[in-house]
């Protein structure tokens, strides 16, 4: 049972954050890199705090 050290440090990106909607201009929350708006289904979104 050596295995101290080792079981944590693993980044895993599910962190809930806010995002904008450029084109229509919704907010909402979502997690993970691929976000798109679930209001008009755009790619351009920003990350908001
Ligand atoms: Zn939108």
């Amino acid at each position: 049972m050596c295995s101290v050290g080792d079981s944590f440090g693993v980044e895993i990106d599910t962190e809930v954050r806010q995002y904008e909607c450029n084109n229509c201009g919704k907010t909402f929350k979502s997690l993970g890199s691929a976000v798109s708006c679930p209001k008009c289904y755009s790619k351009d979104v920003k990350q908001v705090d």
